[in-house]
């Protein structure tokens, strides 16, 4: 089979229409997001020279710490991955547009800010869990951050659950809904990756916005996608996948290229 794959790093007109006919087509997109288009809302990424691992090691973000340190951990989390403020951006206000349109089928995303949901998508897995909500690791109660946030301020133990009594205080602990290291979330589960993986199948169109996919099991999802379903990648930076058959690779600001391509779509 021909290789058909494209590197625009200036934006060619030529490979613009081609992404732009191929997504007129399609009714059954999975787009799968990172870092990347939230950065674009003024939200820091992991793992970028000012991301937050240059702050402090990845270990801060595990469920060893959690325990260990519960106090600081909330400290960290909420002064720098809890985004309030933060607004949706072109890129987020398209694919939630497309959502209705019929086009995109399923948003998988690794961010923890509910963006895309603020931006009226209704599709979306959040693969890493949100910042929006904590839970109760022994009654299930459900906390919005913004109620551990007076919490914290008011008491002294605010992270242990007081709706339900347990032996040991460690089951009481109310943990924020992120994925953290040494952690399964609802979608790592054998059950939730079988789920994306038929998603992936179903699907006549993979976009990914604003992820190097590097980190698996993430990273492996296009290759579960049908033969001659096309892929474009719309990332600064290189991805594995960038020299793969029907793969498109666009170097570009995530909200412009968006913006573009949809005034294509509607002229
Ligand atoms: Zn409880």
């Amino acid at each position: 089979m021909k290789k058909k794959s494209g590197v625009i790093s200036n934006m060619s007109a030529n490979t613009m229409d081609t992404c732009t006919n191929l997504i007129r087509n399609a009714k059954k997109i999975v787009v799968l997001t990172g870092a990347g288009i939230s950065t674009e809302s003024g939200i820091k990424d992991f793992r970028s020279k000012t991301g937050i691992y240059s702050l402090a090691p990845e270990y801060i973000l595990s469920l060893d710490y959690f325990y260990q340190h519960p106090k600081e951990f909330y400290q960290f989390a909420i002064e720098n991955l809890y985004h309030p403020e933060a607004v949706p951006n072109k890129g987020h206000e398209i694919l939630a547009k497309w959502e209705q349109e019929g086009k995109v089928a399923t948003i998988i995303t690794q961010n923890i800010d509910g963006l895309h949901q603020r931006a009226g998508s209704k599709n979306v897995i959040e693969f890493h869990g949100t910042m929006k909500t904590a839970t109760c690791l022994n009654c299930g109660k459900n906390y919005s951050t913004d109620e551990m946030l007076s919490r914290m301020e008011t008491m002294e133990d605010f992270y242990i659950c007081n709706n339900c009594i347990a032996n040991n205080k460690l089951e009481q602990y109310i943990k924020p809904d992120v994925v953290l290291f040494g952690d399964t979330g609802t979608w790592f589960s054998m059950a939730g990756i079988q789920t994306i993986l038929r998603y992936m199948q179903e699907a006549d169109f993979v976009l990914v916005l604003g992820t190097s996919l590097l980190v698996a099991p993430f990273s492996t999802f296009p290759q579960y996608r049908r033969q001659g379903v096309p892929l474009i990648i719309i990332n600064k930076g290189e991805t594995p996948y960038d020299f793969g058959q029907d793969t498109y690779v666009i170097h570009e600001s995530i909200g412009k290229t968006m913006e573009e391509i949809n005034n294509q779509l509607h002229p």
